[in-house]
């Protein structure tokens, strides 16, 4: 059976006391122990929260990036190795924001992906098409392409590895969610796709997550569709309340 998970992705939200307080109301809620629950602070954060969530009952933590070098001379940059050093064990590449905001192509991305595994995190990646992409029937064609050029370069060992996030750029942050047709259809092809890769058996324990506008609302649909595995969820994440409505929306 495929792993059922939660990430919440804090983007650049969050001192480090309310990050610190969010943890302890996260710790100390109801929710569903069988659930993997992802918390991804700021890179400031991560070493406290890691040593506080200590996973406990299902939680564990993520870096919200890494760098595609293993060290060097990149000023206010963080590696992979630096991230593992503090105990988190999952890293998020790809996101969106990062690929449009700080132009992450696809080859840096393969590059974190294969540095993030070599260093035992699991790489969450991120991919999914634009407005625009989606508007001129485009958007299989560039979900396709990213996942070909962001990971169909590993070994099926490697692969086994990872989540994948499916987030239409279009989703995120902006209140447009995708349909429950729209993300089983997505979800259903990139399936798919790593089933010609990688078989069967690889294709379906695949965590496959959906992401954008994903809130204490609409979570129980998003997560009823066969091959939606959990969400990544930015906004609804910054609250307790509606993060653990969301954990507990599997049916
Ligand atoms: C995200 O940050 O990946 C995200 C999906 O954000 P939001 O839930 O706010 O759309």
């Amino acid at each position: 059976m495929r792993k059922k998970i939660v990430v919440g992705n804090w983007k650049m939200n969050k001192t480090f006391a309310e990050g610190l307080q969010l943890v302890e109301e996260l710790l100390a809620s109801q929710h569903d122990a069988a659930i993997t629950k992802i918390i991804a602070p700021p890179f400031i954060h991560l070493s406290a929260i890691t040593e506080r969530v200590k996973s406990e009952n299902g939680f564990e933590v993520a870096a919200q990036n890494c760098h595609q070098a293993s060290k060097g001379a990149f000023t206010g940059e963080v590696s992979a190795e630096m991230i593992v050093s503090t105990g988190v064990k999952n890293v998020i590449i790809g996101h969106s924001e990062r690929r449009i905001y700080l132009g992450e192509d696809s080859t840096m991305l393969a590059q974190k992906v294969n540095l993030a595994l070599a260093n035992n995190l699991t790489p969450i990646f991120c991919l999914g098409e634009s407005l625009e992409d989606r508007n001129t029937n485009l958007h299989l064609e560039k979900v396709k392409q990213q996942l070909k050029e962001g990971l169909f370069h590993l070994s099926s060992t490697d692969f086994s590895k990872l989540i994948i996030a499916y987030e239409p750029v279009w989703a995120i942050g902006t209140g447009f969610t995708a349909t429950t047709h729209q993300a089983q259809g997505m979800h259903n092809f990139i399936r798919a796709e790593i089933n010609k890769k990688y078989g069967k058996q690889i294709s379906e324990s695949t965590a496959i997550l959906y992401g954008g506008s994903c809130n204490a609302e609409n979570a129980k649909d998003l997560f009823s569709c066969i091959d939606v595995d959990g969400g990544l969820v930015g906004g609804a994440s910054l609250k307790a309340n509606d993060f653990i409505t969301i954990v507990n929306s599997f049916s």
